[in-house]
This record gives structure tokens, sequence and C-alpha cells, in this order.
């Protein structure tokens, strides 16, 4: 039996080309694919238009540290539970700590052998299996599927960004409640970014449009004066 799913995707977060070169060889090798990003900004990008089974994260990355940006994984709805290994050349007691307190599943100290790193991916993995969301989530007919990030009604695809995709994940998770853009802001877009509140109205604009073919843009109500509510209930 092999001991990782084939395709299995990893997104490695790693500002240096050769190490980034490595990571890829050998994840590849163990029947992994990769997603690969330089930047925390770029890493950005890539989970919005994937979702990678887990991700690899240098801790010094150009941009921000590793460890902010898993911090902010940590505390976004959509990203929480992918699981995170933190790569690091320190390899002091203090720092594996704050790993750890940022939310990091487990870290690995540079230099690392492929072993020792597989050993590692594959433990973490088997760990989020046992703890991972439902990998469809539905409501009337509406149907987002997470790992192949599509969302259908009728079996008909529905096209939308990656933040009403993200929007629509976060409604699905959390129906029948009302949330102020305010609050939208914080779990969609996550608490270290600046938006104005109206790009929320923006991108609920967004989100129905994409639901209308198939009617379920009337999921989306507007409360007046409190926000938007999520709901099968009229
Ligand atoms: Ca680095």
């Amino acid at each position: 039996m092999s001991s990782s799913n084939p395709r299995t995707p990893i997104l490695i977060v790693e500002d240096e080309a050769s190490i980034r070169a490595m990571l890829r060889f050998a994840l590849e090798r163990a029947g992994y694919a990769c997603v690969e990003a330089a930047t925390a900004a770029e890493a950005r990008l890539r989970l919005a238009e994937s979702t990678p089974a887990l991700a690899l994260v240098d801790w010094m990355l150009p941009d921000r540290s590793g460890l902010d940006l898993v911090r902010e994984w940590k505390e976004d709805e959509c990203h929480a539970a992918l699981p995170v290994i933190l790569v690091t050349a320190r390899g002091e007691e203090a720092d594996k700590l704050r790993g750890f307190e940022c939310g990091a599943d487990d870290y690995v100290t540079k230099p690392f052998s492929p072993r020792e790193l597989l050993a590692r991916i594959r433990a973490v993995l088997r760990r989020g299996q046992a703890q991972a969301p439902p990998p469809v989530l539905e409501l009337d007919g509406l149907r987002l599927d997470t790992a192949a990030h599509r969302v259908s009604a009728g079996g008909q695809r529905l096209e939308m960004g990656p933040t009403e995709f993200r929007l629509l994940h976060f409604f699905l998770t959390h129906q029948d409640r009302v949330y102020s853009r305010a609050q939208l802001l914080d779990h969609v877009w996550g608490r270290n970014v600046y938006v104005e509140e109206r790009t929320v109205d923006v991108h609920i604009r967004r989100l129905r449009k994409a639901l209308a073919p198939s009617g379920h843009d009337r999921l989306v109500q507007t409360v007046r004066g409190a926000g938007y509510r999520f709901s099968s209930d009229g």
C-alpha cells in the first residue's frame, strides 16, 4: 500500500529557490503534488485558488515571518484546519515553543533529511484526517466541495471568484446567524487585512450573482441595520 495519496497537494512557502526545488523534488518523488509560494503574499494567493492538504512554511520569509502567517491562518475560518509544518533554521527551544503557540502542528529544523520531513508530513496528515471537516458542504441542493474547490447546484457548476468562495464557505459553516460587515471581514478576509466595510457588500453582490442561476441567491439575506445571514428560512 502506498503511504501517501498520490495526489495529495502540499503548499511549500519558502523564499529560497534552491530549498524550494529540493522540497518539491522530495515531495513529488514521494507521490505528493506541490504548490509553491516564495512569499507570504504569494502563499495567500495560492490558498485562494487551491486547497492544499498541508503547508510547509519557512520561518524567515522576505515580506513577513512564517510565524505571523501561520497565526493569521489559524485565526481564519477558511484556513484554520490547514495543517502546518514550520521549517526553521533555528533550533532554540524557545523558538520551537513559539512555533506551537502560533498554531503550527509540527516543525522541522534545517538542515533536515527528506526522510525526516516525509515522516512528519505523514504523521501530521494522519492526525488531520481524524478531525477533518466534511469535504462537501451542502444546503438546499447547493454543494461546496472543499477538496475540488468547486461549487455546484443540480449538477451544474457555479463559477465564482476566490473571495466569493471563501465567503460561501464561511456562510455554509455558519448558517442561520446574522454577521455584521466587520465580523465577516474578520472571519473571511482575516484580522490583519485592511479592507473597507463596503467591500463586503461588493462581494456579497458578486456571490448572489454567482448563485443566481440556481436560485440560491435567496440564501444570502440582508438583515437591515445588522448585516447578513445565510439561511434557507425566508
Ligand atoms: Ca527563508
